[in-house]
């Protein structure tokens, strides 16, 4: 057992239940992702490649391209950013990626999977992680708040748009997939779902005049909001109603001369506010003409009525 190996089984110590030796695991390296903008048009900045590394020690990964092998699962003892001064990014800036060392226990049933790992198959790494900063690489606008006229994928001014994720917030898990050799490999992302506030995409929905491009986020979010103002507009279609019903009502009483549902339907251009006066004015009116009907009568009072016996 060489050095290198008895520091590895110290790390993965720190997260299995038992020591495992040397002969009870399989060790690998695999890249989490990098800093190059990927096929969603996405790129992590340096720093959140940074930031996303300690998140990811300790993290479970499954394997989820053979249903033989459903449910194995491997684990990141160690992870490292790695700088290759030799290679570039098409941004033109040095290749930077967030690398890891997974382990998994061996096992009958994982034999053939961890031959294809040793074969050198290509394989497609998958993460999930939470990112506070999601903006256009153009314009620097915030994706999930405001927006943006600028659309992943287009070039302006010779400059590829892309999304620009930093500020990572949690690292939650990855899983390991055989892809065709064909296929560019690359890294697939989700993200934590978090509340949009769609005021703004609302404003800028108003005042776009061009091409307008919204993340599938804001969609969701806009399409929420729009669920709920449907609601609310079935809500203000009952109020009014009501408000029409009450108005007719107290025409009849207050002007017996008008006739209430011809009056009601005078007023159906009016706005809802219009209405509460309208309703609240005839209210007050039909007070005024028909005093409310007192059932008790005090003692000192003088009965104007012969029925003084029946009093109470
Ligand atoms: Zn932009």
């Amino acid at each position: 057992m060489n050095e290198t190996i008895t520091q590895e089984l110290e790390q993965i110590r720190r997260f299995s239940r038992k020591a495992l030796t040397a002969d009870e695991v399989y060790l690998f390296t695999l890249t989490l992702c990098d800093n190059e903008i990927d096929r969603d048009f996405e790129r992590f900045t340096d720093e959140a490649l940074q930031q996303l590394a300690p998140l990811f020690e300790g993290k479970t990964g499954i394997f989820d391209h053979d249903p033989a092998s459903k449910n194995q699962s491997a684990r990141i003892f160690r992870t490292w950013v790695e700088t290759d001064p030799e290679k570039k990014t098409s941004l033109g800036t040095p290749y930077v990626a967030l690398r890891a060392r997974a382990y998994m226990i061996r096992t009958e049933e994982n034999k053939s999977l961890i031959d294809e790992i040793e074969g050198g198959i290509k394989k497609e790494v998958s993460i999930g992680c939470s990112m506070k900063s999601v903006r256009c690489s153009v314009c620097g606008s915030d994706r999930r708040t405001a927006g943006c006229m600028h659309r992943p994928g287009e070039v302006y001014d010779g400059k590829l748009c892309h999304d620009v994720l930093s500020d990572a917030a949690d690292a939650y898990e990855w899983s390991f997939v055989a892809v065709p050799a064909q296929r560019a490999a690359g890294v697939t992302k989700s993200f934590k779902k978090e509340a949009v506030p769609t005021g703004s995409i609302i404003h800028l929905i108003k005042s776009a005049d061009s091409d307008l491009h919204l993340s599938n986020q804001q969609v969701q979010a806009l399409q929420t909001k729009l669920a709920a103002l449907e609601d609310a507009a079935e809500d203000g279609k009952a109020y009014r109603a009501q408000l029409l019903g009450d108005i007719e009502k107290y025409v009849q009483l207050a002007l017996p001369q008008v006739k209430g549902a011809l009056f009601a339907k005078g007023c159906g251009t009016m706005s809802v506010a219009q209405l509460k006066t309208m309703r609240d004015q005839l209210k007050a009116q039909t007070a005024a003409v028909l005093p409310p009907v007192v059932q008790l009568r005090g003692h000192n009072e003088k009965s104007t009525t012969d029925n003084t016996p029946f009093c109470i």
